[in-house]
């Protein structure tokens, strides 16, 4: 009789510890969309832009983002940025 109870009693924590388990998982897969967020973030990161002045294009992540004239602009360095503005008076 009491081997039946111990049983039930596993079974019982068993069934609690699957469904934590279980609850874990849950977590991991909206990690998973965070990450997807993040990911679509880096790629935009990495889209090429034209510099305006060598027409070279550079990834936006190390390229020299600059607003000029209310349009962005992205150099691939602090001097064709400058002959830009040079060249671009606004
Ligand atoms: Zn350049």
């Amino acid at each position: 009789m009491y081997r039946l109870i111990l049983v039930v009693l596993l079974l019982t924590v068993l069934y609690f510890l699957l469904r934590q388990m279980f609850r874990g998982f849950k977590t991991p897969v909206r990690n998973g969309r965070e990450k997807a967020a993040a990911r679509v973030q880096d790629e935009e990161q990495d889209q090429m832009i034209e510099d305006p002045v060598c027409h070279i294009f550079v990834p936006k992540r190390i390229g020299i983002i600059e607003t000029i004239g209310g349009r962005e602009y992205c150099f691939c360095s602090q001097e064709c940025a400058v002959r830009f503005r040079i060249e671009h008076p606004v």
